[in-house]
This record gives structure tokens, sequence and C-alpha cells, in this order.
């Protein structure tokens, strides 16, 4: 095996893209498959983003004539950094990729949401463009939907061009069970807001409205008020179950006092979970009593 040109690193690395990898900084990629690099079609239009694209494609898959000059040497080594990175952005919307990039995802390898409200959440990178030199890589907090610049200056220098504008979308499309629940809530379109009772959809309030009406009937039979029916742990049932589910949100003040418009917004849905949550209960006590008579 041809002896790898270190740089700042004395790992002695079996091939580049393993020492490309465990380089200080380099955290954020995944392996892209030997295959995936090896098939030309996967590549198309890269060789005019980068210079000497042939040995910088030749150093990545460990091909590289031991004759080049050490100086053309360190320039295709440079090169090679942005191919793979191009490269990268292209395999981690592969099926492969993805399932690779989930797994750090998973392991937090991106770093956590710094926002207290987001309990930790786990981020995904992504860029801004996807042409290099445009913006340094960003980090995507799947809960509150924000941006945010990795913690560390090796990773905020990484280029957006290797992860892509569509990698974090792609992967929370591919793997919907990993978009974490949100907890704050942003006022619904109307419509919405019309169909929603206090934040609880109308499926689930359905949901209650027939758990309600079995419950009568199980009282209406049993002629006591003990539930018989065994769905003690059902909590639809519990008739003394909150129906306001409450809001956890920052309300955004300046010296102590909220700011105008937000604060007036959000008086105007607390007005309207006040009211929908009155509507609920009326609407159950009304469901309870014709099931008692
Ligand atoms: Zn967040």
């Amino acid at each position: 095996m041809e002896e790898l040109s270190s740089g700042s690193s004395d790992y002695a690395a079996s091939t580049w893209i393993a020492w490309f990898l465990s380089t200080k900084g380099n955290e954020y990629f995944c392996e892209i498959d030997e295959d995936y690099i090896l098939d030309r079609f996967n590549l198309t239009g890269l060789n005019t983003e980068v210079q000497h694209y042939t040995y910088a494609l030749d150093l990545i898959t460990d091909a590289l004539d031991e004759n080049v000059n050490e100086l053309h040497r360190e320039q295709i080594e440079t090169q090679a950094r942005i191919l793979y990175g191009l490269i990268h952005a292209r395999f981690i919307v592969t099926t492969h990729g993805l399932a690779k990039m989930l797994e750090k995802f998973k392991r937090a390898d991106f770093g956590r949401c710094p926002r207290v409200l987001c309990y930790q959440q786990p981020l995904l990178p992504v860029g801004l463009s996807e042409f290099p030199f445009q913006s340094p890589v960003r980090l995507y907090c799947p809960r509150c939907e924000d941006l945010y610049r990795p913690k560390s200056s090796r990773h905020g220098a990484l280029d957006g061009a290797f992860f892509g504008s569509s990698f974090p979308h792609m992967l929370l499309m591919v793997y919907p069970h990993m978009i974490p629940t949100k907890v704050t809530v942003l006022p619904p379109p109307i419509s919405i807001a019309q169909k929603q009772y206090g934040g609880v959809s109308a499926d689930i309030l359905h949901q209650r409205a027939a758990a309600l009406e079995r419950r009568g009937e199980c009282l209406a039979s049993a002629g006591e008020e003990t539930d018989q029916s065994g769905n003690v742990n059902d909590r639809s049932l519990d008739v003394s179950a909150p129906v306001d589910f409450v809001y956890e949100r920052v309300v955004p003040r300046i010296f102590g006092y909220p700011v105008h418009e937000t604060s007036q917004l959000m008086a105007w849905q607390d007005r309207q979970q006040k009211k929908q949550t009155a509507t609920i209960t009326n609407f159950r006590q009304q469901k309870l009593h014709s099931g008692d008579a």
C-alpha cells in the first residue's frame, strides 16, 4: 500500500478516505461507498468544479501515481478534499447515504440544538448553496426549524456545498419517524384553526366523543358509577382528564415587557384556547348527562 501524505494527522490509515474521515474537523462526513465513487455517472459535472480533477479522484481512490512531485501533490490534496465533499453532498441523498447519515444523526454527531425548549434535539448539517465557496455549513434543528452555526471553528469552516441544501429535508422525508413532535405550536391557518379545538385535533375529539358514548352506554347498563368495562387505562374515558394541552412557549420580552405584536397574538391565541376548552368541557358534560339519563 502506498504511503499516504498524512498532512496534519500522523494517523496511519489504510486508505485516503479512512485518513480523511479520521482527520479532526471532518466528523460531519460519512464514508462514501467505493462503488459510488467509481461509478463515473455519479460524478457528472464535477470535473468543472475541481482543478486537477483526475489526479484528485485518483488520490481519493488510492490510485495516484507515486511520482507526482511534492508541490503538485499538496495542490491535489486540497482539491481532493473539495472533490470528496462535493461527491459527499450527492451521496448523502441516496438510500445508502441517508442510512449512514441517519446513524450519525441518532448519535448526535452534528451536535444538539442550543435552544432550551428543544430538549437537546440532535441537529442535521445543511448547506445554503449547492456550489462551493458560497457559504459555510449550518446546522438545522428539526424541532424549532431554525439554523445554527457549528460550535467548533473547524466545523464552522466546512463548506455548505459538501452537504447540500436538500439533505435534512430528504432525510426527514425518508425517515418520518425522526421528525420530533413540536412542543411550541405556531398559530395555525384559519381553515385548520376552525377544525381544531384548543390544540386538540378534530380526530382526537371524535375519538373522545365515541369513547364517552361507550362509557355512557356502559354506565347505563351497569347502573352504577364504577366502570366495569376494563378500559381503565383508556385515558379518553377519564372525564376528569385535563382537556387543555398546555403549550410550552417563550414569550419574547424586552426589559421584562412582552413585545407588543407578539404578545397581542399570543393573548389572542390564549383567549381562543380558553373558549375552545370551555366548548369541549360543555360538550363532554352534555354527553355524560345524556349517557346517565
Ligand atoms: Zn431547536
